[in-house]
Parts: C-alpha cells; sequence; structure tokens
C-alpha cells in the first residue's frame, strides 16, 4: 500500500499534490508520505504480534533524520552498519538498547563509539572481528553483546548483488565453522553471547528462502543449546520484498505465519532488520522532463534527475514505475527516460512504454523510498537533491537542497 495517488486530475501524496512540492521546493526531489510509514510499521508490528519480537529498523534503507523520527515514535529500534548511521539513529531518538549493529567491516573506533552508547548488540561476522571487539570492550572494561551472523546458505531468489546469505558471500560465517567460533565467543572474557544472526539479502519475494533459512537457523540453535550456549535472540535479519510494478508479494502476516513455528519453538525474541518494506513504496523521485530528443529511431527523455539522484536502475537494472503528475487522455509511446549525467548508463528507465510527456512536465519515479537518496552522490559535481516528508494536506522539507558551497565544503586551493 502507498499513499501516492491521483486526485482532482493531479497525483498527490497523501492530501499535497506533487505539483504544490515542485513548485516550492525544484526538482529533483525526494517526497515521502509519513502515513505511509507508519503504516508499513504498523502491519510488521502486527503481523509478528504473537510473539516476543524488536523491530530494528534498517537504517541504510533510508537514513534521513526526519524518517528515522517517524519510526523511533513508533517504537522502532535501528539496524545500523556503520558508526554513522548509529549517530544518526540516536540523533533521531532511537534508543541505545534497540541498535543492532551489522557489518563486515567494522573498526575499532566504530566499536569504541557504539560500546559508549550501549547498544543492544554487535552482529558480528567474522572470528577476527570477534577478537577485536573483545580487546575493544576489555579496554572500556565492558562486556560486548554478540550475535554472530551464520550463513544459512539458502538462495533468497534475488539479483546476485543483493543475496547476501549463499555460502560464497563476503558476508558472515560459514554454518561448518560458525560452532566453534559460537564456542570461542562463550570462552572470551569481554564477550557475551546473546542471539544467532541471519541476513539472506534483500528484496526477496517468496516465503521459502526465510522458512527454508530459518529452519537451518533454528536447528543450529538447538546445536548450540546442547553445547551449553544458550542464546535469547534469534535475528532473521531483513529483506522482505515489495512491488515494483504492481506484482504480487507476500505480507508481513504471511512471512509471520511461514516462520512462528520455528521462533515459537526456541522462545527466543526475533529481531526483524526491515528497510525496503517499510520505505520502498513509502517514497517517490519528483522529476521535471528538460527535453524530449530523438537518437535514430529511439526517442529519449531527458530529465532533471539522473543516475546519482537513483543509482538503482545503472547498478542493478532496477524497475521503477514512472508517471506523469497529471492525469490526462496521453498516446502512449515507448522511451528511455534519461537524465543528464555524461555517462551511457545514466538511465531511470529503458524502452519503457509510457503515457506521452511534453518539456516541462512533472514525472513522479515510483517506490523510490529505499535505496535511493541515501545512495545518490555528487557526480558531475550535481548538488544532491532535496528531501520532503508528507503529513496530510501539510509538507515539509527535511533535507535541503545542497548549494554550490555545499558542493566544495572541506575543499582547498593549495597556493
Ligand atoms: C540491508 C540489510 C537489511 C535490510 O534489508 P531490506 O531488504 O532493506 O529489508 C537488514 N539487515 C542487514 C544486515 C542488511 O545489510
Amino acid at each position: 500500500m502507498h499513499d501516492f495517488r491521483y486526485a482532482g486530475g493531479v497525483l498527490c501524496c497523501e492530501d499535497v499534490p506533487l505539483g504544490r512540492i515542485a513548485e516550492a521546493v525544484g526538482t529533483p526531489a525526494y517526497v515521502y508520505s509519513k502515513h505511509t510509514l507508519q503504516e508499513h510499521y504498523r502491519r510488521l508490528e502486527e503481523a509478528f504480534s504473537g510473539i516476543p519480537h524488536l523491530v530494528c529498523y534498517s537504517v541504510k534503507a533510508n537514513s534521513n533524520l526526519a524518517v528515522l523520527a517517524v519510526l523511533a515514535a513508533m517504537g522502532s529500534g535501528a539496524d545500523i552498519v556503520s558508526g554513522g548511521e548509529l549517530y544518526r539513529a540516536l540523533k533521531a531518538g532511537i534508543p541505545a538498547e534497540k541498535i543492532v549493529y551489522a557489518g563486515i567491516g567494522k573498526t575499532e573506533e566504530e566499536m569504541a563509539y557504539a560500546l559508549r552508547q550501549d547498544i543492544l548488540m554487535f552482529n558480528v561476522e567474522s572470528e577476527t572481528e570477534l577478537l577485536a571487539l573483545d580487546r575493544v570492550a576489555g579496554e572500556q572494561g565492558k562486556r560486548a553483546r554478540i550475535a554472530l551472523r551464520i550463513n544459512p546458505d539458502v538462495d533468497p531468489l534475488t539479483h546476485p548483488y543483493i543475496a547476501t546469505g549463499m555460502k560464497e558471500a563476503k558476508f558472515g560465517i560459514d554454518m561448518e565453522k560458525a560452532l566453534a567460533v559460537y564456542q570461542q565467543a562463550a570462552s572470551l572474557a569481554h564477550v557475551e553471547v546473546l542471539g544467532v544472526h541471519q541476513h539472506i539479502g534483500s528484496q526477496i519475494t517468496r516465503v521459502e528462502p526465510f522458512r527454508d533459512s530459518l529452519e537451518k537457523t533454528g536447528e543450529f540453535v538447538r546445536r548450540l543449546h546442547e553445547h551449553g550456549i544458550k542464546v535469547r535472540f534469534i535475528n532473521i535479519g531483513g529483506g522482505f520484498g515489495i512491488p515494483y510494478g504492481g506484482e504480487e508479494v507476500p505480507y508481513p502476516v504471511d512471512y509471520a505465519r511461514a516462520m512462528k513455528p520455528v521462533l515459537k519453538e526456541h522462545r527466543c525474541t526475533v529481531i526483524l532488520e526491515i528497510g525496503r518494506m517499510i520505505v520502498g513504496n513509502a517514497g517517490v523521485l519528483l522529476t521535471k522532463v528538460l527535453y524530449r530528443k530523438r537518437g535514430g529511431a529511439k526517442r529519449f527523455l531527458v530529465v532533471d534527475a539522473a543516475m546519482n539522484d537513483l543509482v538503482r536502475p545503472s547498478l542493478y537494472g532496477s524497475y521503477h514505475e514512472i508517471v506523469p503528475v497529471e492525469e490526462r487522455e496521453r498516446e502512449r509511446e515507448t522511451v528511455d527516460v534519461v537524465g543528464p549525467v555524461c555517462e551511457a548508463g545514466d538511465f531511470l528507465a529503458k524502452e519503457r512504454a509510457m503515457p506521452r510527456v511534453e518539456e516541462g512536465e512533472l514525472l513522479a519515479v515510483m517506490s523510490a523510498g529505499a535505496y535511493g537518496f541515501v545512495m545518490s552522490s555528487n557526480y558531475n559535481s550535481r548538488r544532491r537533491a532535496a528531501e520532503v516528508l508528507v503529513d496530510g494536506g501539510d509538507f515539509a522539507v527535511v533535507r535541503e537542497r545542497e548549494s554550490l558551497e555545499d558542493l566544495v565544503k572541506g575543499e582547498r586551493i593549495l597556493r
């Protein structure tokens, strides 16, 4: 579900016409719906209401402070992958005791920061990281609470760039080795074993990979118990997929139903690290058509948003629906929607059959709330877009468009 729909002939976010936002803020701009965020969070909470659980919103999907604050107010925790994300999560009001920290390359500085803040736990991804964490915690006279990230080796049936739980992935620890690493963890003076962590990938649109991986993880938890290692948390990671083009995907209740048997058996608190499912369809990228252009038999729409604003199409070949903001009878045509960046790989859509739009018109690139702005860059010295949060009939800029001064901030000419 989402709150972007046509009303009075124009596309609105909740009760605000997108044209009004473009007029006030300019384009390109990311526009997020507060109500959609809240509704997605609520559905997730409800789906898992029968079992002890903690939703840790995956900050990397969309780390805008205003977005984080909306989720913090709903009671969300945070799944972070860097010291920077920890800073954001805390600033937005997410309590440290609801923060879990994943990532294969945590520096000692980041570990020390997270320990000082007393986060819930670290999701440790290798033996050497475990030893480093033990050392850093020792320096602070503390015990670091941890889960080890294990690889259930299940194919999540998604894009290879976002499949993370297979044996050859750079993430996590192989199942065969995991028991020994747990035993080592249990023997360390400054580490406390609290849970098991898995994260098999992103944009997964079937329940089976979750059911299968959780069964393997559940079996592993049983083995841990046999060896005297008791865990209180099972972290199932994230990856719930969303519809990008009207396709059917499971609802949170479907995932919950498939996973409940294993989760109930172990009486652990389940941690959910959900990003995309909460924010993906809560945001659009608003852009203006600069030029219509032909190249041979091809038609191009040159728009003012580019791969530096939304890289998913260029990076993963991702599909984003693109719709005109003004609703009217139109011819259809097949076009490439491209940005101004000087790269042949800079496109938002290729060979797309869509309603004909004219120069100066506004387009909404749908489902851009997750892995959109957060992956943006200043390539071609393009200023990063503004971000706007809509709440009913009101909207507010929650990140200003960058200025020219912002572009050169921190740079120096040597004379
Ligand atoms: C990216 C990530 C998530 C969130 O993935 P989504 O597909 O956005 O739900 C959760 N856990 C970890 C460890 C991640 O790296």
